[in-house]
């Protein structure tokens, strides 16, 4: 599904990623891990074609097709998603409103009509029950004064809602209270199928015992220094990150 080669970026004149290589296939979880500022959240914004980052070398397919040139949007549109992609507060638009937006403009620039509102409405439906939502929640102001739980529930909720093909969840350095933490292990665990494939970026070896993944992948210093199975992650959780550091700048 996806397959990353010696890809290096650059934000701001200053390269960050210095070739990685990555494949991602469907029906697999992969889980990067690595000390803050390896550049992982980098890697999530390369995949997703944020501007600001400039691939200098290598390259991204994904489905077979290179996808270096697209932008984030049509990337979104062939199935990639990042969480945190829309992280906008908008008081005014609900929960349920920003999510038809975003189906429906998925579905167009797909030359598909909007989805009927009763489909919409159905679809909305089913997916708040499968994540075990509370129906009010989805008449809030998106993101306005929403905890780190709720933000969350969101988030897990427009992937829900998206079915993405490959589902990008950038945990960042901000501490996830235990219940962020189950909703999204919760909704990745339901969500996830033959079909689709999920990268977790995280620090939090918790979120791994609850999403068991297949690949454990180290970033550091804008390279893979090692990749693993589940068991990495425990003996990461044990010793750290220094010998891996260690070994790395051998
Ligand atoms: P991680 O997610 O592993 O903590 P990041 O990808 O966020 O690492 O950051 C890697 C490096 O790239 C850091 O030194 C960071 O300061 C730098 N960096 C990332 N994004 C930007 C940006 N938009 N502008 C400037 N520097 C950036
Ligand atoms: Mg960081
Ligand atoms: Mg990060």
């Amino acid at each position: 599904m996806l397959k990353i080669n010696n890809l290096h970026a650059r934000v701001e004149d200053k390269g960050i990623l210095k070739g990685i290589n990555l494949e991602v296939k469907a029906g697999e979880v992969h889980a990067i891990m690595g000390p803050n500022g390896s550049g992982k959240s980098t890697l999530a914004s390369v995949i997703a074609g944020k501007e600001e980052y400039e691939v200098t070398d290598g390259n991204i397919t994904f489905e077979g097709e290179d996808i270096d040139e697209l932008a984030a949007e049509e990337r979104a549109h062939k199935g990639v998603f990042l969480s945190f992609q829309y992280p906008v507060e908008i008081p005014g638009v609900s929960v349920t409103n920003f999510i038809k937006t975003a189906i429906n403009e998925s579905r167009k620039a797909k030359g598909l009509d909007d989805m009927p509102a009763k489909d919409m409405l159905k679809l909305i439906r089913e997916k708040a029950d499968l994540l075990e939502m509370d129906r009010k929640f989805l008449s809030r102001s998106l993101n306005t004064g929403f905890s780190g739980g709720e933000k969350k529930r969101n988030e897990i909720f427009q992937m829900a809602m998206l079915e993405p093909k490959l589902a990008i969840l950038d945990e960042t350095d901000s501490g996830l209270d235990i219940d962020a933490l189950r909703i999204v292990a919760n909704g990745v665990n339901k969500l996830k199928s033959k079909d689709n494939a999920v990268v977790v970026i995280t620090h939090y070896q918790r979120l791994l015992d609850y999403i068991v993944p297949d690949f454990v992948h180290v970033l550091y210093n804008g390279k893979i220094v090692k990749s693993g199975g589940k068991e990495l992650a425990h003996e990461l959780e044990e010793k750290g990150y220094d010998w891996i550091k260690e070994e790395a700048n051998a």
